[in-house]
């Protein structure tokens, strides 16, 4: 599109700018915070979806400017793990961020984010240990080292993480206050499609048989929150949950567990605030979904 036609636009339809170098990306938002404003930060691996969408209109109630990342972050990818088939699509994510509201899409290369001789790695115990931590054991250092680098490089006030990815939102705020790094990491709840499914760039993956039967993962996790919340025995739900799955056609299941909602760590019962997660693959698609159990 020319800059003439561009400037004939309203507000609302003109294009996203882009920047894909930390230079770029810093010099936009050091112009923003000495005129006084806010930045939020929203990171992504694109294929956006309303999830990721709510994420930038709750970032635009908490910041005057917001910066989306899409950024496909090898380092959190296995060898075996699907980085390569991961969906891509800059110009769609671009569209979607621009209606949602976003000011600014930062999507640097691999080799930008990782240059030769790139040598450091970030190790995370704690909420990172466990669950995802244990079948996916490149996962949390690799966002670790990615959202940290997005941090120092966009420097915001306050960044937008979802609540799907549970876990990695502890290990985002326990990291974030380990280093000191000076954010705020508000998170939001999971939006899902109507019947229930998690919205998530993995569903592509599930066939139109698969994506019928998908929505049995949350109703038998909102079914067992309510049966620990009237304090029936975890092992026990736990457990109806991996059968009903399974019947639904689940094939693997990674794990269903019953942890503290704040530490992740393990409980047996629901005396404070906690979480029912699980990760189940339905055909090529590993999917995942948690839900609150609050104690009665
Ligand atoms: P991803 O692109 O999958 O790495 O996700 C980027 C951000 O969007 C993360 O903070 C995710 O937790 C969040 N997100 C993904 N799916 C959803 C969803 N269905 N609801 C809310 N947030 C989501």
């Amino acid at each position: 599109m020319t800059s003439l036609a561009a400037a004939r636009l309203p507000e609302s339809e003109q294009p996203l700018p882009v920047v894909r170098s930390v230079d770029d990306l810093r010099t936009q938002v050091s112009a923003w915070h000495r005129d006084g404003k806010t930045v939020a930060l929203v990171p992504t691996m694109g294929a956006l979806h309303d999830g990721h969408l709510a994420l930038v209109r709750r970032a635009r109630e908490l910041a005057d400017r917001v910066v989306s990342s899409v950024f496909v972050n090898p380092t959190q990818f296995a060898p075996h793990e699907d980085f390569d088939r991961y969906p891509r699509d800059e110009a769609g994510d671009s569209g979607k961020l621009a209606s949602a509201g976003c000011h600014l899409l930062y999507a640097p290369t691999v080799r930008a984010m990782y240059p030769e001789g790139f040598a450091t790695t970030i190790s995370v115990g704690g909420p990172a240990e466990g669950l995802c931590g244990t079948f996916r054991p490149q996962m949390f250092g690799g966002v670790a080292l990615v959202v940290t680098k997005l941090f120092l490089q966009a420097q915001p006030d306050v960044a937008v993480f979802g609540e799907k990815d549970y876990q990695q939102l502890m290990v985002i705020r326990r990291f974030a206050r380990d280093l000191d790094i000076p954010v705020r990491v508000e998170g939001l709840p999971t939006v899902r499609e109507a019947d229930g499914l998690a919205m998530s760039s993995r569903n592509a993956y599930l066939s139109a048989d698969e994506r019928a039967r998908a929505p049995e993962l949350n109703r038998a996790l909102l079914d067992a929150a309510s049966a620990l919340a009237g304090g029936a025995e975890a092992a026990t739900v736990l457990e109806a949950v991996r059968a009903r799955i399974t019947a639904a056609g689940f094939g693997s299941i990674d794990y269903v567990e019953l942890r503290d909602a704040d530490t992740l760590a393990p409980v047996t019962r629901v005396e404070r605030p906690a979480r029912l997660l699980a990760a189940a693959w339905m055909g090529k698609a590993r999917l995942i979904d948690n839900v609150p159990v609050l104690p009665a």
